[in-house]
């Protein structure tokens, strides 16, 4: 059985590692290719978008796709809408492997936000100094910000409209509670900005900025598409390829 991965997470990585050398199966994995050196899984890769739900239609009929997993990020929203479309169309069977959203604990000062535009619009109450980490593709929502100064981490160089007084912090996770504690106050930071992204991989700016009585503006995640089951880790997401393929064979 031909299994396909849309990828550019952990979990979907760590998804290939556990399917990697099982009989009867081939395993693709999907990057959308936003990231210059991204980690590469083992199985076969293929890079590049598929032209919409319709490409992806097609690429799911020609491959003779038996099983897709969409592990794509909780805030790749477009991917997932046409994943769910392509499904159906092609008849596919298809999970959602999605890492729980973080949770507020005691002494956080969370904010939300519904999207990039509505944490830029509550910063200026906040705070002075911003530790942006929403990724370089959503900069531009916060560009008009003048008087505040930001610290935006991002794995690549961001592109487009940014902030005015930004430096630009190239670093990808996983990152320490020492590295974070450390960045917070060499920065003098006093509000920080994430996405829901959920994970253990970037949680401890949480925990860092917790520990500085700093308020948090946190993203809301876009619903998940209606209908496609959701599993909250790899291994869920494994056996449910092993299903999928012992039904193939009944
Ligand atoms: P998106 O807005 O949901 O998708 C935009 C377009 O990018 C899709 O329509 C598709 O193009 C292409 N695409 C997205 N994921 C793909 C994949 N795995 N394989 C092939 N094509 C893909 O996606 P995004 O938010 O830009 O995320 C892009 C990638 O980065 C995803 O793989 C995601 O898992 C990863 N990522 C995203 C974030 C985030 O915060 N959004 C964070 C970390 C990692 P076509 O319509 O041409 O098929």
């Amino acid at each position: 059985m031909h299994v396909l991965i849309l990828g550019g997470t952990t979990e979907a990585r760590r998804l290939a590692e556990l399917l990697d050398g099982v009989p009867g199966l081939t395993v693709t994995t999907s990057l959308a290719g936003r990231v210059a050196s991204p980690r590469l899984p083992p199985g076969e890769v293929r890079v590049g978008g598929f032209g919409g739900a319709e490409g992806l239609t097609a690429w799911l009929r020609e491959r003779r796709v038996g099983a897709l997993v969409d592990a794509t990020h909780p805030f790749a929203g477009t991917m997932s809408r046409h994943a769910a479309r392509a499904a159906a169309l092609a008849r596919v069977p298809l999970l959602a492997l999605r890492r729980p959203g973080w949770t507020p604990g005691e002494g956080d000062d969370w904010h939300e936000a519904g999207s990039s535009e509505e944490a830029a619009a509550l910063l200026p109450a906040l705070g002075r100094r911003v530790f942006l980490t929403t990724g370089r593709m959503g900069l531009a929502a916060f560009a008009g910000l003048d008087d505040l100064w930001f610290l935006v981490r991002s794995v690549d160089p961001p592109e487009g409209p940014r902030p005015a007084h930004a430096r630009i912090l190239l670093e990808r996770g996983p990152f320490t509670l020492d590295g974070e504690r450390e960045l917070l106050r060499g920065h003098h930071i006093d509000v920080v900005v994430t996405k829901d992204s959920g994970g253990a991989a970037t949680a401890p700016k949480l925990t860092a900025a917790r520990e500085a009585v700093l308020p948090v503006v946190v993203i809301r995640r876009p619903p998940p598409p209606e209908g496609v089951p959701v599993t909250p880790t790899p291994e869920g997401a494994a056996d449910w390829v092993a299903e999928q393929a012992a039904r193939r064979t009944d």
